[in-house]
């Protein structure tokens, strides 16, 4: 059932997630599509979130967006700076002075290069002191090798023990690769196809900005109606490797999927191997922590033996 709508107000608004906007050229949604998103989302009582591009919008645009219950997603570079104030989500992607444009109220998400991750992954333990929540994007999963995936675990580790120690003196940072899924028990996933739809600047919908930027097929458009092409495709259910699996943290990004299988519904190695390893130490954390106390414990995190689920399967 479809639960969000992410409206893409320009072809410039940054990504926000694993996939690189190339774009530069100024290509802001009409005010009559604006409004028309607007209306689908409200008909069909979606939660809607807004993709600002970098630049001030015009007042009339403000005024229509502000008529109606919605999320902000901007970039810290935007030069709206009210909007970068009030904005739900702010995405950064550059680690230089990152804690210099952090406060304990909003939720970040850093986007990073997996090798500027392993530069730059202690400042993540001063970030954490400061913000409620920070959400770690990689750009690059599908570059990944074997040494990256064991650089990564060891590091994982790392920020473990310094979460563990925040916990214990009853501090309680967010991350999604290490403390979402503590307070999960069922798959907490991306859903883009199935339960969150994205319209773009022109007017038609998409899977999400990904499918948009890279010269996907769309998805219907505002004035015919939303009609996803091999809908079940994009659910859980029709996952056959994600639907065993118990990495609840994991975005189960169709975009790469289909970026590194061909295929919408099945993750690659990478995806699946450093979901677990984010998995597996979170069960650790958890043990971490309750060396101390009770904590959380209607959440069990099992062991197991295998770090891509596809390995359990043909087993
Ligand atoms: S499918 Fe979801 S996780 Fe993947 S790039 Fe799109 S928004 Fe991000």
């Amino acid at each position: 059932m479809l639960k969000y709508l992410i409206i893409k107000l320009c072809d410039t608004a940054p990504s926000f997630c694993h996939y690189y906007n190339p774009n530069n050229v100024k290509n802001l949604m009409t005010f009559e599509t604006l409004k028309e998103s607007i209306l689908f989302g409200m008909k069909e009582n979606l939660n809607i979130q807004f993709l600002y591009p970098d630049y001030e919008l015009p007042t009339e645009y403000k005024e229509e967006i502000d008529k109606v219950d919605h999320t902000d997603i901007v970039s810290f570079w935007n030069k709206d700076k009210e909007l970068l104030e009030k904005a739900e989500i702010v995405v950064i992607d550059s680690w230089h002075d990152v804690t210099k444009h952090l406060n304990g109220v909003q939720s970040y998400i850093l986007r990073t290069s997996k090798d500027d991750f392993f530069k730059n992954y202690k400042v993540l333990m001063e970030v954490l002191l400061i913000v409620q929540r920070i959400n770690i994007v990689f750009t690059d999963i599908s570059e990944c090798n074997k040494e990256d995936l064991d650089k990564y675990k060891n590091i994982l580790e790392e920020i473990s023990d310094f979460i563990a120690k925040e916990y214990i003196s009853a501090k309680t940072p967010q991350t999604n690769i290490l403390t979402d899924r503590f307070l999960l028990k069922s798959m907490n996933n991306c859903n883009a196809g199935d339960e969150v739809i994205t319209v773009a600047p022109d007017g038609k919908f998409y899977v999400c900005p990904a499918f948009y930027l890279y010269e996907e097929k769309d998805e219907g458009n505002l004035r015919d109606g939303l009609k996803v092409r091999n809908s079940q495709l994009y659910k859980l259910s029709h996952a056959p490797i994600c639907r065993q699996c118990d990495a609840y943290q994991c975005k189960r990004c169709v975009w790469l999927n289909k970026q590194m299988t061909l295929e919408v519904n099945t993750p690659s190695r990478e995806q699946c191997v450093i979901a677990h390893l984010e998995r597996n130490q979170t069960r650790k954390l958890l043990q971490q922590i309750r060396v101390h106390g009770i904590f959380m414990p209607e959440i069990e995190i099992p062991e197991i033996n295998y770090l891509d689920p596809f390995d359990k399967i043909v087993r």
